[in-house]
């Protein structure tokens, strides 16, 4: 007889990539994780982590649709399949169409497709994650959760653009992202921290390879670093967060780069990458910052200076600032920027507990203020994954 279909599969589709994870019921850690990488290229391959162990599968120039089916087969032979009881999808972009998850058909996929405009390099990847998913696990409710969605409350005055209205018309506003993961961390922020659910002002620095700050009051977006595309805001791995526009007419016609070049230079080659000519891991920079690099060294300053200018800026967005909070790759795991971070917030009154923030890594959350102080720093450590098979969760046991 079938097991009770409690599984949640969370799907996170990319142009060449697919992540995957296994909820069952609800717990935190997934049961099986893992990813499909060079789709579509000779070498594409399917990885799956189950426990400690991992298994590396090659798919032969497989794409999307060859990884799925392999890992519905991998799911079968655990007798996985069968519990699988809803998909939830990450979805980048969800315009201003769509303020909540939301159940996937051919319609919402199709608006979704149409917002593509608004995120060339994600949207069109999502799309096409779900279309094979829904062919391969068709006998399941789908739903979407966008990045976008939990930042639908940032009022006008923050999201809009000076810029004419007829561009304003068409869409150009800033809509940020990395939103589960934010309103993920500010949930448990009002746990961890004993907040009052509607009297608290929180400002969450999610800090990865893609960075972002939210100004967060009583559980809602009031503001955000990321605009209309995910490259405005802070300095990111590959990516320059702000910079003056004029910066780009400038460069286009003094060294004649056309749109797609500047897209390139900012999106891939820019910020930790660019600022030292090394890489865009902060682990390998701060190795070599330590060691004397220039590069390195800029990099780190250059970032924590962006951040720590964004935090106090969007602490203007509330009228109380309770505690910053930090999460993702960087945020969770290095005590050196969040060490050089507040220094610069005394400002605000911040002040770090050093022993309780060099204990803080490695997907630990807690305290790293003194214990009173107000506000407080605090590490969360996110898991979006979970967030999105929470929100695809209450379909289960609806028809397909
Ligand atoms: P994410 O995109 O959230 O997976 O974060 C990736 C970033 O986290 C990379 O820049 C990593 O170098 C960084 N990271 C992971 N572990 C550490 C660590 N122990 N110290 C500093 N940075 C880290």
């Amino acid at each position: 007889m079938a097991e009770a279909r409690t599984h949640v599969l969370v799907i996170n589709c990319g142009s060449s990539s697919l992540k995957f994870s296994l909820f069952a019921g609800s717990d935190r850690a997934a049961m099986l994780s893992g990813l499909a990488e060079n789709l579509g290229q000779t070498d594409s391959r399917l990885i799956l982590k189950e426990n400690d162990a991992k298994k590396t599968i090659m798919l032969d120039g497989g794409s999307h649709d060859a990884a799925l089916r392999r890992l519905m087969a991998e799911l079968q032979e655990r007798g996985m399949l069968e519990a699988i009881g809803a998909v939830g999808h990450r979805i980048v972009h969800g315009g201003e169409r769509f303020v909540k998850a939301t159940r996937l058909d051919t319609e919402v996929l199709a608006e979704i497709d149409a917002l593509s405009y608004l995120a060339p390099l994600h949207n069109p990847a999502n799309v096409l994650g779900v279309k094979v998913a829904m062919e391969v696990l068709g006998w399941v409710p789908h739903v979407a959760v966008f990045d976008t969605s939990f930042h639908m409350t940032i009022p006008a005055a923050a999201h809009t653009y000076a810029i004419p209205k007829e561009c304003r018309d068409a869409g150009v506003r800033r809509y940020g992202f990395h939103g589960t993961s934010h309103g993920f961390v500010a949930r448990e922020a009002v746990e961890l921290l004993s907040l009052a659910p509607k009297d608290h002002g929180l400002v969450i620095a999610h800090l990865g390879n893609g960075s972002s700050a939210t100004a967060v009051l009583n559980g809602e977006s009031v503001d955000t670093s990321m605009g209309l595309t995910p490259l405005e805001g802070l300095v990111m791995g590959t990516r320059s967060g702000d910079i003056d526009p004029g910066a780009l007419f400038h460069m286009s016609r003094q060294d004649r780069l056309s749109i797609d070049d500047l897209d390139s230079l900012l999106n891939r080659k820019s910020g930790l990458l660019g600022l030292s000519g090394l890489s865009n891991d902060c682990r390998t920079l701060e190795s070599a910052a330590s060691e004397g690099h220039e590069g390195a060294i800029l990099a780190m300053d250059v970032m924590i200076h962006r951040l720590a200018r964004y935090i106090g800026g969007l602490a203007t967005s509330l009228p109380r600032l309770d505690a910053v909070v930090f999460t993702g790759g960087i945020g969770e795991n290095s005590a050196f920027v969040r060490a050089g971070t507040i220094a610069r917030l005394a400002v605000l009154g911040i002040t770090l507990d050093t022993d309780a923030n060099d204990a803080m890594f490695g997907g630990r959350s807690g305290l790293i203020s003194a214990a009173d102080a107000r506000p407080a720093a605090a590490v969360i450590a996110t898991n979006e994954e979970w967030a999105i098979a929470n929100e695809a969760r209450p379909y289960i046991g609806r028809s397909a």
